[in-house]
Order: structure tokens, then sequence, then C-alpha cells
């Protein structure tokens, strides 16, 4: 049994969700079809509640406006019977209430916020559910407020496993059973009092795997607009290609540089369980998608991807103190701390520390700071590259090779860790193309003429 997720670009329209319906109904496997609200409605939720809260009604009713037509034309492209439309009015209606009642009261703030919020999974999952009809016995909406029960910390609430697990037990598994597919709205739930609750921005992903988590699903499958993770970002490397497996682990080092298809910490129930999740492209169906499972697939290459980051910004932090001293590194790390910048590499030696940070906004401040105990100078326009592989750990010729890949350009700073699913290296800006492309070249050698198609839109071995 496969629980599917949608996300906002594959419901957004009239012909996504066909699309939706033609995939779940070619894949018999897919019993539970988890959907995002339509792309862009959260946001505009999230903006109409920010305006009903700062007594800008006239602005929050417009955006409910919008929203309410967004929808029902929606429903009218999809040629939905009565029913869905009247649906509509009803949630649009309430909106309308919890709107006003933003503007005048103040307590149950986020309580407020997560009933507004809730607004876009409610419709685009009513909306589906319809759309498939009356053919082959159509779909069953199930509220997701019913199923997925977390605690009360509202706007970015957590599930309580055993608790919706029982409730999945009960409301979906038999359905189930009876060979219906059924439809729920992913990133909302309810505390066990029955108040609305979201699990965070992007909570849908995170809904799918526990949800298909609690079902005991096969595999959980989220459908989006890339094809996957790609072996490195195509606006730097020509050639680039899909990955077709992935380990969580590795899947979760090139999360940093820029993946945007998913949070890794949202599958970590699937994980868990030893359910592998699949990417795929809503667009293109037929193309294989990456695969993610909780242990490092064999038979690989010895590299899975390379990651890069431009406009990294380095700073070398150099005392003689530091020699057999201790606290040296936790003085060090606390003046980044001050400034609530992120240092994400980090090499050291007996008397230097080198760190990268890429938001360089606090940097001065941070040199000033470490002035008085350390000698500091800081490096601007540096880039990052990942490769990342779990092989790095047991192919100990492995890292030689990355290094020696790089043809003699200058390394400002190399760092691998104990877990050694990947080696970081620091090279100048201006070298960047040329490093990720001789990489690229050595560990991703071109596939013969008529190999697979270009991937569509993903970056940085993940998706835009
Ligand atoms: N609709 C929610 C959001 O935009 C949840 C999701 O799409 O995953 O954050
Ligand atoms: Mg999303």
């Amino acid at each position: 049994m496969t629980v599917a997720k949608f996300g906002g670009t594959s419901v957004a329209t009239a012909d996504a969700i066909r699309r939706l319906v033609r995939i779940v109904h070619q894949r018999r496997d897919v019993r539970v079809v988890v959907v995002s609200a339509l792309a862009g409605v959260t946001d505009l939720l999230v903006a109409m509640a920010d305006a009903a809260e700062a007594g800008r009604v006239q602005e929050a009713r417009e955006s409910a406006e919008r929203i309410r037509e967004r929808h029902r034309r929606l429903a009218a492209d999809l040629g939905l019977p009565a029913v869905a439309a009247d649906n509509i009015e009803q949630v649009a209606i309430g909106l309308g209430r919890r709107l006003d009642a933003m503007a005048e009261r103040r307590d149950g703030r986020l309580r407020r916020w997560d009933e507004v919020l809730a607004v876009g999974e409610l419709l685009s999952s009513r909306i589906v559910a319809s759309a498939f009809g009356d053919a082959s016995g159509g779909a069953d909406w199930v509220d997701a407020r019913r199923v997925m029960v977390t605690d009360a910390d509202h706007t970015r609430a957590q599930p309580l496993m055993a608790e919706t697990r029982d409730c999945l037990r009960v409301r979906v598994a038999p359905l189930v059973a009876e060979g219906r597919i059924v439809v729920l709205g992913g990133f909302i739930g309810a505390t066990i009092d029955g108040a609305t609750t979201t699990l965070g921005r992007g909570g849908s992903d995170y809904s799918a795997a526990i949800v298909g988590a609690g079902l005991g699903a096969s595999t959980i499958d989220i459908w989006t607009d890339v094809d996957g993770m790609l072996t490195a970002d195509p606006r730097v490397v020509a050639g680039a290609r899909l990955v077709p497996n992935l380990s969580f682990a590795e899947a979760s080092e090139l999360a940093y540089f820029g993946a945007k298809v998913l949070h890794p910490s949202t599958i970590l129930p699937a994980m868990a369980q030893g359910i592998p999740v699949r990417i795929l492209n809503s667009r293109r169906p037929e193309q294989p998608g990456t695969r993610i499972t909780a242990a490092a697939p064999a038979g690989a290459g010895p590299l899975r991807a390379l990651a890069c980051k431009r406009e990294i910004a380095v700073v070398h932090i150099t005392s003689t103190r530091m020699l057999m001293a201790h606290g040296f590194l936790r003085r060090v790390f606390e003046v980044f701390d001050h400034h609530g910048t992120v240092v994400d590499v980090v090499t050291t030696s007996e008397v230097s520390v080198s760190v990268t940070v890429d938001d360089a906004r606090a940097i001065d401040a941070i040199v000033a700071e470490l002035r008085p105990f350390a000698d500091v100078t800081t490096d601007a326009g540096m880039a990052l590259i990942c490769a990342v592989g779990e092989q790095l750990r047991e192919q100990h010729h492995l890292c030689a090779e990355v290094l020696d890949g790089l043809g003699g350009l200058p390394v400002r700073m190399v760092s691998q860790s104990a877990s050694r699913q990947n080696l970081t290296i620091v090279v100048g800006g201006a070298d960047l193309t040329t490093a990720m492309t001789r990489l690229h070249d050595r560990f991703f050698p071109p596939v013969a003429v008529g190999g697979a198609a270009a991937p569509a839109g993903a970056i940085a071995g993940c998706g835009v």
C-alpha cells in the first residue's frame, strides 16, 4: 500500500488535479492521497491573517474573496457537482467570521491562526476527493483533523503518534481494506480536545510520512514539480542527472545546499519504520524519480552527488593561547552565537580555527569581538563543495581521489567528519565552476548518447 502526497503545484489547476487522478488510478497500490493547499494559498492565508490582526479588515476580506473565487473557479473547471461548491461556500463563510474575530480579539491568537491556515488544505482536499468522481467508486474524503492528533503547540504542532495511529486504524484503515481511495489534507490536525492545529510550513510531507508510518505503508510517494534529486546543480554543471537512490543521511547532507524538494526531518517517521520515500514529478510521472531509504542502497557509484554553495565567507582565527588551553573554542563560538550567525564548516588545528558562514551580515561585528583574544582574517566570496556518498566511509582512497579530481585548484579548507558520508571543500568562488565540472566529469562520467533526458528544473542535488 502506498501513501501518495501531492504538493501545491500538483493540485493548483484543473489539469494538475486531472493528472493526479490519472496517476492514482494507474497505480493500484496508491490507497491514501495526502494533498497540500493549492500553490500560493497558504501564503495568501498568512498575509490575510496578518492583515486581519493589524485591523486592515478590508484587505483581509478581499483576500478571503480571492481565495473563495479561486477555489470556486477550480471546482467549476473540474465540472464538480454542487456539493463541492457548497462546501467551498461554507468554508469561505467560516473564514470570513474568523477574520472578524481576529481583528477584534487578541486571546487565543495562534489558535485562530491555525483555524485560518487550515482552510487551504480543507478546501484542496475536498476538491481533490470530489474530482475522483464516481468512476471506479470515487474517493472518500476524510477530515485530517479527525486523524492527525497533535499537541497544542499551535502553528508548529507535533503529532502524538500513538493517538494518531489509533485514529488511522479506526477512520482510514477500514476504508483502505475495502479498496477505497482516501483523500485527506496534509499540514493540518487537531488536539485531543478538537482544536485545529497545523504542523508548520511545508508540513504536508510530514503528514504523509506520519500517515504512511501509522498505516504501515510500503512506500510513500512525494509528488512534486521536479524529477528528484540531481547529481549536481545544473546551473553549475552541464550534464547533471537524476540520483536514483539516496540514503536518508545523504539526503540530509544535500538538503543544506538548497533542498526545496523536502526537508529531511519531515520524512523521519517513515525512515524510522524503514519505509522508502520516493520523490516523483507529477508532470512527468513516467520518470523514475529519486528513492530515499534509511540505509544506503548498494551498487551505486562511489559518490552520490556533488552539492555546492556560492558566496561563503571564511573566518580564520589564530591564537597561540589556544595551544593546550581549554575553553577557547567555546569562546569563539559564543561570539558567533551572540550575533545569531550559523557556522557551517569548521576546521581546527592546535593554534587556529577556520569556519565558514553563509550569512555574512554580522561579520564585522563578529571580527571586532574576536580581535581582543585572537588574530582574525576573513575571506569573502568563497565557495563550498560537498561530495556526498556513504562509500566515503569504506573506500579509503576516495577522499584522496576527490581532492585529486580538483586538478591542482587551490583548496582553502577541507573537512571530513568521523561519520564520513561527506567531504567538504572550500575553494575560491572564481574556481567553483571548474572545480565542480572536473569532479562531476570524474565521478559522474557522461552517459552514452541517447541516454536519459535532462531532468527537469532541480538544483543543487535538490529541487528548486
Ligand atoms: N500548505 C502548507 C504550506 O504551504 C503545507 C504544505 O504545502 O506542505 O506551508
Ligand atoms: Mg510544499
